[in-house]
Order: C-alpha cells, then sequence, then structure tokens
C-alpha cells in the first residue's frame, strides 16, 4: 500500500517541491540554503555566534552568551533555535504560518525537537505562545502549537496548548522599535485560570515559530513566572538574525 502511494504521490523537498528520497526532507540545493543553527549559539535565544566555542562571550554560568543577552533582561534559562530566520528557513515559516502548508509541521517541529534535546528537563511541559481568538479564526490554526504538538509528542511530554492566552489583540510588531515592541507585548499574555494549579513548581518548554526581539517570549515568560512556574526554557523554529 506505502509503495503503491510513493508511485502517486513520489516524496517531494519540502522546500522547492522537487524530487527526494524520502518524506518531510529537503532536496540538496534547498539543504544547502537552510541554515540549520549547530555549534556555535547563544544559549539563551540560538542565534548562531563566530568562531567555536568562544571564550570571551561567556556569561555567568560560563556558557555562550550574545551581546543582546547580555545587556537585556530575559526572564527565561536556555533557549534554543532550529533554523536561522533566512533563505529557505523563512520561506519555510512563511508557509506553515500562512495555511497553506500543514503538512510541514511534522517534519518541521521534529527540526525543533531535535533542537530543544539537550535543555529537556524531567517534568518539563510544553506550552505554544498564543494567537487572539480573532487571529486564530483568520488562521484556522496556530502554527506555534503545532510545532509544540510535535515536539511535546517526540519527547513524551505533556502538552498544553491553551495554558497561555492574549489578554488583547496587540498591532503588529513590524516596523516597531525595541522599547515599543516591549511596551506593545506587556500584559499581554496570561495564564488561564483553569491551568493555575497544574502550572505550580512546574518547569515550562515555551516555543514559538520565530523569535525576533524576544519582547513576545518575555512577556510570556513572565506570566508563566508570576503565575507559579518554577523555572522558563524557550525554543523557536527558526531565529532572526542581524544583517
Ligand atoms: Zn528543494
Ligand atoms: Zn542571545
Amino acid at each position: 500500500m506505502k509503495a503503491a502511494l510513493r508511485m502517486i504521490y513520489p516524496p517531494q523537498c519540502l522546500g522547492c517541491g522537487g524530487a527526494v528520497d524520502q518524506d518531510g526532507a529537503l532536496c540538496p540545493r534547498c539543504w544547502r540554503d537552510c541554515e540549520f543553527v549547530s555549534g556555535c549559539a547563544c544559549r539563551r535565544c540560538g542565534v548562531p555566534l563566530p568562531g567555536d566555542a568562544g571564550e570571551d562571550m561567556s556569561g555567568a554560568d560560563g556558557s555562550l552568551i550574545c551581546d543582546d543577552c547580555l545587556t537585556m533582561a530575559r526572564p527565561w534559562r536556555h533557549g534554543r533555535a532550529a533554523l536561522v530566520y533566512r533563505g529557505i528557513g523563512r520561506d519555510l515559516v512563511l508557509a506553515l504560518k500562512h495555511g497553506d502548508r500543514p503538512d510541514l509541521a511534522g517534519p518541521l517541529g521534529g527540526w525543533l525537537a531535535l533542537a530543544v534535546a539537550p535543555i529537556l528537563r524531567e517534568g518539563m511541559i510544553v506550552v505554544p505562545i498564543p494567537l487572539h481568538p480573532r487571529r486564530l479564526m483568520q488562521r484556522k490554526f496556530n502554527q506555534a502549537a503545532l510545532l509544540s504538538a510535535q515536539t511535546a509528542k517526540v519527547h513524551g511530554l505533556p502538552h498544553y496548548p491553551s495554558l497561555l492566552y492574549r489578554t488583547r489583540q496587540t498591532p503588529a510588531q513590524d516596523h516597531r522599535r525595541l522599547e515599543e515592541r516591549y511596551a506593545n507585548l506587556q500584559d499581554a499574555l496570561a495564564v488561564a485560570p483553569r491551568h493555575r494549579a497544574e502550572l505550580q513548581g512546574r518547569s515550562v518548554l515555551l516555543i514559538d515559530d520565530v523569535m525576533a526581539s524576544g519582547a513576545t517570549m518575555s512577556a510570556a515568560a513572565q506570566a508563566l513566572l508570576a503565575a507559579g512556574a518554577a523555572t522558563v526554557c524557550v525554543a523557536v523554529l527558526a531565529r532572526a538574525v542581524k544583517e
């Protein structure tokens, strides 16, 4: 049956639709264009760092920390990213987000699950950054929740897709300055009262599709900690980098 299906629907490259050996793979050209975060990266936000195991970029705990994470408050402990938000990596994120490619959630969530493996801890729960209900209606699904569901499934962790919610609709962040981005999100995320009890003393793995300034993650992490979470770690499919 599977062989017959493969003749009708041969496996396609996630990026360009070209022929590949197996489902959920990239062709060699897209693979070269897709920047996976590996090796040297900030341990707090996942941004790739130049050079190898940097001696001059160590944080207080002796791990690699980027300049932004040294100067800005990051209310979470560890962070990881699977991809750089550029080229094919950006195309894949946008295809998942805009709804025409829900088939991407499995393979992309699989990449994210691999990236978070080093920061998982016993008893962790997995929580996505929520969409406002109005935006959810337009998009039909929350792309962050598709990714967090897959990550939770791969690692056998409890998944709480509606633990956080948006208290109000926030304007688009795209062309705002950093301070405005943070102000824009102040108190915009909160813990659903019905999940408060389950959150007490838990470690949370917070998941989103993209991290740019980190303002959304900060607001969400603050809400989780204020509501009783013990620690928060963050993971994104793709990390935006400064050109
Ligand atoms: Zn391709
Ligand atoms: Zn960083």
